[in-house]
């Protein structure tokens, strides 16, 4: 059956990467992005902020996006060391990752947070991807649905369209761990998502629902296949253009 969503691949490259590494991986993204010639899936990266400049000069032109790893909710002011979604958007960034569990956890944000930040990416003008998922512990006490409702409800912001928000579902556990969950797992916590957002967004059907959690070359085709998935969101594989390249042509024909 055909795709009703465009896929998207993005790599979230942390904390990784000096000046230097980040281009490199960067050009070996779009060369090889330009050699498969997809136009039925897009790309993104993101590099950490240090990197990002470099970055999107260097693949302006390129099929390839930008994005950010975060932001901070506030435009401008008094916020040392942290970066506004307009100062990604000055760089040359589409999109930006919120609410990410290494964020969640690291830095204290709760759903609030994250719907601040979504917010603050929507003014800017870039598209939020936001991170939600459940901590081993949770799937384990069988409460995964209510920990994703919850955070989609309190992480997405209301006048939500499908234009201008991707989610992610990232299950704590799996993420850097080498762990998956079934795509059996994957495809009804997705389904169960799908059914939320309908609650939240007019145009629900047609938002992008990213899988992320130990995404790599040897299991993407079975995870990309799972139903309601969209595409990844990729951490650890990402550092390798050819592994995310491999990751990216796992995508179905649309
Ligand atoms: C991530 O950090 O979003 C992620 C999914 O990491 P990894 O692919 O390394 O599990």
């Amino acid at each position: 059956m055909a795709r009703t969503r465009r896929a998207l691949i993005a790599g979230n490259w942390k904390m990784n990467g000096l000046r230097a590494d980040a281009l490199a991986l960067a050009s070996g993204v779009a060369v090889g992005a330009r050699r498969a010639g997809w136009t039925d899936r897009d790309l993104l990266v993101c590099p950490p902020a240090t990197a990002l400049m470099a970055v999107a000069e260097a693949l302006r032109g390129s099929s390839v996006l930008v994005g950010g790893e975060d932001c901070h909710a506030m435009a401008s002011g008094a916020h040392t060391g942290d970066i506004s979604a307009e100062m990604l958007r000055d760089l040359g960034a589409s999109h930006v990752i919120v609410g990410h569990s290494e964020r969640r956890n690291d830095h204290g944000e709760n759903d609030a947070t994250v719907c601040a930040k979504a917010r603050a990416a929507w003014r800017a003008g870039l598209v939020p991807i936001v991170c939600i998922g459940e901590t081993l512990a949770e799937r384990e006490e069988g409460r995964t649905f209510s920990v994703l409702e919850r955070q989609l409800k309190g992480s997405v912001p209301s006048g939500a369209e499908a234009s201008r928000l991707i989610v992610a579902y990232e299950p704590v556990w799996a993420i850097g761990t080498g762990k998956t969950p079934t795509t059996a797992e994957v495809a009804v916590a997705h389904a169960h998502l799908r059914k939320v957002l309908t609650g939240l967004v007019a145009d629900a059907a047609a938002v992008r629902l990213l899988y992320g959690g130990s995404v790599k070359a040897g299991n993407a085709a079975e995870l990309l296949a799972a139903g309601d998935v969209d595409g990844a969101l990729v951490g650890g594989a990402s550092l390798d253009a050819d592994e995310f390249l491999a990751i990216a042509k796992a995508v179905q024909s649309g």
